[in-house]
């Protein structure tokens, strides 16, 4: 199973290039550069929670220490919180660099793209409201991405949308695809947390 993963994590890379360069106009990700690892709830699968045990494993003992606090200090956040959706930064987020980057899950893989679904909703990447990807041919007054700044900032591709919606990318066409089963999905604060869906 994981080598197949591991397949299917190449192939998703390979379109996900594609998708990045044709849009690169359009992108400010830089390293150091970590807001789409804060503030969210990041869905992760059983397959993909398995993987990326590996990576934890593969870190020295004081990082792995380190992220293990963490998500300590979550679960009793989370135990407290009285809201819907208790959102947190990645506690895999280290000196604002994924440590566990190579084992990294789908969601963490799509940051940053434009994501439209089937029924044609375009999905802005957030950052793009912090003045990062996108943000200067997002038009504020109308939400939405404006071909008049494209035009006018002279921008030779236009701004693409793709399927990328975590439900889409781990579908069972996919899973028989390349023979892997993702599982359980659930956000991935919650692997860690007893009695939790
Ligand atoms: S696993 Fe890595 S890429 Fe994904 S949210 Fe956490 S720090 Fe970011
Ligand atoms: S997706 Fe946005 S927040 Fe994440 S690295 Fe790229 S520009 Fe920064």
């Amino acid at each position: 199973m994981k080598e197949n993963y591991i397949t299917y994590l190449k192939f998703l890379e390979e379109k996900l290039d594609v998708f990045f360069e044709s849009q690169k106009e359009y992108i400010c990700c830089h390293k150091g550069c970590s807001l789409c690892c804060r503030h969210a709830e990041f869905p992760y699968s059983r397959l993909e929670m398995q993987y990326l045990a590996e990576g934890f494993f593969s870190l020295d003992e004081e990082l792995q220490n380190l992220i293990e606090s963490r998500f300590e200090v979550l679960k009793q956040e989370k135990k407290e919180f009285k809201g819907e959706k208790f959102l947190y930064d990645c506690p895999f987020l280290v000196d604002d660099a994924c440590s566990v980057y190579e084992y990294r899950g789908v969601v963490c893989r799509t940051f940053g793209l434009l994501s439209q679904s089937s029924d044609g909703t375009v999905k802005t990447p957030f950052c793009c409201f912090k003045g990062l990807n996108y943000s200067k041919v997002f038009d504020h007054v109308t939400q939405q991405l404006s071909d008049e700044k494209v035009k006018e900032l002279g921008y030779s591709q236009e701004p693409l949308g793709f399927n990328l919606s975590y439900e889409f990318l781990t579908n069972p066409d996919f899973e028989r695809g390349f023979n892997i089963l993702f599982g359980e999905k659930k956000p991935l604060l919650n692997w860690f947390c007893k009695s939790e869906n």
